[in-house]
């Protein structure tokens, strides 16, 4: 007893290390913060893309090492390389944002250490993460008797989705072969990587051809159904976007989600991307019949511009989810209780899982949901600002987008069009001041814009339009030069 004792002692002269005083919690966090108010002081002028090396040694140590110097590490290797996804000239993919308030709420849940997973462990906790799925079914005009997640992102939600559209009409072993999905070429990759991972590989998958601004159609949704059925297969889901990745594009939502009932089959829509627009008014239109879904995505790190890692799903099927996802555990024995309300694991792949409802439900409690429309329209008003001044630089545009994504060309004059485009992309990219992507439509080489950072402002765009003529007259003056050559 007494070595036993003696050796405990040992080791809690080691580890008590792991619980910092209240004098030592304050030093640390100051250094934390100090770090974090000088990156979003500076975060103005701070290039949004540069470069993408790492190039100090980030190998774990044998020994200790200081705070400070690790710190400084994250500085100049992590906030400092790549894009910088925080900044308002994140213009590429599709941009995120950060709200100080959600790095606050996270800060807190960690501290706490909330455990979100099942109501018995934290009541609060799970009331509050399907109090921000209660919002979400309202704003979508989702029944309330629909349950929902919060996952780690859109693909995951999109994960989820899917298992429950296969669990629901029963799609395994020879089924799958038979079975057939609807979608558009235009559709996020997750998909493609949802039905593989969920053991729908071998499904059918029918890509619709799509209208002139890539959108799907839903007649000829119906007759490849009508085909199918006399081939002797068995359509069961069609898949939408609202708001696709690559160009911006809302499908034609409830003429999809009519036909859907009418052929008795799971609709699911992503909209990832472009969801949080139903609560701007002039976009409002375009998301009727998102209520008809029996799936729906969105994804709060885009739309709501919370920090990465929250995205969420809505399901009106319970048990269509349940199927996959609710299992119990003999050790789990003292959670269940049928007057819980939906316990996150039960509608998830996760049991122990990061609280991710306090950093959405936060701002939304403080800020209020005025401001996020206001903030939503604005991004749609500097997309139209930015395409008509690039019209006047003698810029093609797109065709007038959805959202907020479009995308741009120069019409080069004497010289392929795309070689001129993509020389351009690399100018931009190496300025870096403000951060595009590029990508093919059909074979035309073209800049998007995408704007969905709540810090773009109409400065924002003023900068990337100087970027572009900068890069126009270092381009031009190559180009005239090769000519004399
Ligand atoms: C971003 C996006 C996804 C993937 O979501 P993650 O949060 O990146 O996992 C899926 N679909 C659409 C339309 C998206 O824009």
């Amino acid at each position: 007893m007494g070595e036993l004792l003696g050796k405990i002692e040992q080791l809690n002269q080691i580890t008590s290390i792991l619980e910092p005083s209240e004098e030592e919690r304050h030093q640390l966090f100051q250094k934390v913060d100090a770090l974090a108010n000088s990156f979003l002081n500076k975060l103005p002028e701070t290039p949004t893309y540069s470069g993408a090396s790492v190039d100090r040694d980030l190998s774990i140590k044998e020994t200790p090492q200081e705070l400070s110097d690790l710190l400084d590490l994250y500085k100049t290797e992590v906030s400092e390389k790549g894009i910088n996804a925080a900044s308002a000239g994140h213009l590429g993919y599709i941009p995120g944002g950060g709200l100080y308030l959600s790095a606050l709420a996270d800060y807190l849940v960690d501290i706490t250490n909330e455990y979100a997973g099942v109501h018995f462990a934290s009541p609060g906790a799970v009331a509050i993460e399907n109090e921000v799925i209660n919002w979400l079914k309202s704003t979508f005009g989702f029944p309330e008797t629909a349950i929902g997640n919060l996952t780690s992102g859109g693909s995951i939600a999109n994960l989820i989705a899917l298992t429950a559209a296969r669990d629901k009409y029963g799609v395994k072993n020879e089924k799958i072969t038979k079975s057939v999905i609807y979608l558009s070429a235009q559709v996020h990759h997750c998909i493609q990587k949802a039905l593989r991972i969920i053991g729908l590989e071998d499904v059918i998958v029918r890509e619709i051809e799509l209208d002139e601004e890539f959108r799907l159609q839903p007649s000829l949704i119906t007759s490849a159904i009508q085909q199918d059925r006399s081939d002797g297969l068995t359509p069961f889901m069609v898949i939408a976007s609202a708001g696709t990745t690559d160009t911006g594009v809302v499908d034609p939502l409830k003429t999809i989600g009519e036909l859907c009932q009418r052929e008795k089959l799971w609709y699911h829509i992503d909209a990832a991307y472009g969801g949080f627009f139903i609560m701007v008014p002039q976009t409002q239109s375009l998301f009727e019949g998102i209520e008809l879904a029996d799936s729906l995505v969105i994804d709060p790190h885009k739309g709501l511009f919370l920090p990465y890692g929250v995205g969420a799903v809505l399901v009106k099927d319970k048990k269509a989810v349940m199927h996959s996802h609710y299992y119990t555990a003999n050790y789990m024995q003292d959670t269940i209780s049928d007057s819980n309300p939906t316990n996150p694991a039960d509608v998830s792949p996760e049991l122990t899982k990061h609280f991710r409802g306090f950093r959405a439900w936060l701002p939304l409690q403080i800020y209020g949901k005025e401001v996020f429309r206001a903030c939503l329209e604005e991004k749609l008003l500097l997309t139209e600002y930015f395409r008509q001044k690039l019209v006047e630089m003698g810029f093609k545009v797109g065709p007038k987008p959805d959202l907020s994504v479009s995308y741009f060309w120069y019409p080069a004059k004497n010289q392929d069009s795309n070689a001129y485009n993509q020389q351009l992309i690399n100018l931009l990219m190496k300025d870096g001041e403000v951060f595009f992507s590029s990508t093919l439509i059909n074979g035309l080489f073209v800049i998007r814009i995408a704007i969905l950072s709540f810090r773009t402002k109409i400065e924002t765009i003023d900068k990337a339009l100087s970027m572009i003529e900068r890069a126009q007259r270092m381009l031009n003056g190559k180009f005239k030069n090769y000519r004399m050559q």
